[in-house]
């Protein structure tokens, strides 16, 4: 590889040249099962003849023109997430980070209108929001912060899953404004609130009652991963604020956050902007790819390969000394090992099937939305075996 890359990335050696579905090819002509999908981008796997249609009608026709005029597909995009998620506005950016920074200015801005001098937002262990100098701050990852102080300040952290501690702040310190929180955090592990629903339950009562605003990082969960469009929609509850990128434009650069009732309306002209932030044309590969989730069925599809490969997986584990758990919520899956094992990365290479290791014990399975049953079926009989003779080592 050229010397000329910022050396920025622990990169796996491999080229991909082409995609079709749930497949990739390198430049030597060998097929991979793709379980990761850029980590949660390629909900509709590759080369997705509706998403691809419509990127290339966009190209030919507008691909940019700037948030100084109307973009007529950014409108209809917002029509869109604010139809499926039951939120109020829209405001399109390019990443995750950027939706993130963009909360965490919101809540800075509704604090200060509400006479609050240093708002703080509280924030979990174990989260990731981001790479930016906010949202790293905001990272509940000391590998992501160390070197990059000094950190930005307000932020006030808390356990996951842990509503007494929340409760704990708010008695204590009457400058907390808002809770930013992933529904399911992703890159700390797969992890999952014990109570399902109760956490997030929980979350808005505190902030229901404490004037606060809820703001959920759905940058990995959103767009059908868990099984409905959005991980919320699991818990009856509806947050102030909701970010999304990952999956939302299929691998075109767009990210967003969605705002409902009085968030909706902290922002003003001249506050934000972002020059490239929901252009036509990644407004239209969004469009695609939500209306080819509608039309796939792909919410639905989610939660029940999910919960079959979940099974499948404690099946073949069962009495294999050194798998601690296996648990999912739809399509996001983590398989927790009892010891660091990052090398099953390079091991599933090898055998066509491309995984991801987070916080150091966890298999994390982010297969395209796509994905058939025989597909699933042969990432199980891929893992397992590769999973127990690393176990027996
Ligand atoms: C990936 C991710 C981000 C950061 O998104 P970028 O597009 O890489 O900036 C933020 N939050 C969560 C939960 C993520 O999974």
């Amino acid at each position: 590889m050229t010397q000329h890359l910022m050396n920025t990335y622990g990169r796996q050696p491999v080229t991909f040249v082409k995609g079709e579905g749930v497949w990739l090819w390198d430049d030597q002509g060998k097929k991979y099962l793709d379980a990761l999908a850029g980590v949660a981008v390629n909900g509709l796997g590759h080369a997705h003849p509706k998403l691809t249609k419509a990127i290339s009608v966009q190209a030919a026709r507008l691909i940019h023109v700037s948030n100084i005029y109307n973009i007529a597909e950014q409108a209809r995009l917002a029509d869109r997430l604010c139809e499926i998620s039951g939120m109020d506005r829209v405001f399109f950016c390019n990443s995750g980070c950027e939706a993130n920074e963009a909360a965490i200015k919101l809540a800075q801005l509704y604090g200060h209108g509400k006479g609050v001098e240093n708002p703080a937002i509280i924030v979990m262990d174990k989260s990731f929001h981001g790479r930016t100098m906010a949202t790293l701050s905001a990272t509940g990852n000391r590998k992501v912060q160390a070197g990059f102080e000094p950190l930005v300040p307000g932020f006030v952290r808390v356990p996951f899953d842990d509503l007494e501690a929340v409760r704990h702040v708010a008695e204590h310190t009457p400058n907390v404004v808002a809770v930013l929180v992933e529904p399911v955090q992703g890159e700390g592990g797969i992890n999952i609130p014990h109570d399902g629903a109760g956490y997030l339950q929980g979350l808005r009562e505190i902030c229901d009652k404490n004037g606060w605003l809820l703001m959920l990082d759905e940058v990995q969960s959103g767009i059908a991963r868990t099984g409905t469009w959005f991980a919320f929609q699991h818990t009856g509850i509806k947050p102030d604020v909701m970010t999304l990128a990952k999956g939302l434009g299929s691998g075109v650069p767009i990210g967003a956050y969605v705002a409902r009732g009085a968030a909706a309306e902290v922002f003003g002209p001249g506050n934000h902007g972002s020059t490239f932030g929901g252009n036509p044309l990644a407004c239209s590969a969004a469009l695609a790819t939500l209306d080819a989730i509608e039309s796939e069925g792909l919410c639905a599809h989610a939660e029940q390969l999910g919960n079959w490969i979940r099974q499948a997986f404690l099946d073949q584990f069962k009495g294999v000394a050194g798998v601690v758990t296996v648990r999912n919520a739809g399509l996001m899956i983590g398989i927790e090992l009892d010891r660091p094992c990052g090398e099953l990365v390079k091991q599933a290479l090898a055998a066509g099937l491309l995984i991801n290791v987070t916080a150091d014990t966890v298999i994390r399975l982010l297969p395209p939305l796509v994905m058939k049953q025989d597909e699933a079926q042969q990432l199980v009989d891929t893992l397992v075996p590769l999973v127990k003779n690393f176990l027996s080592q």
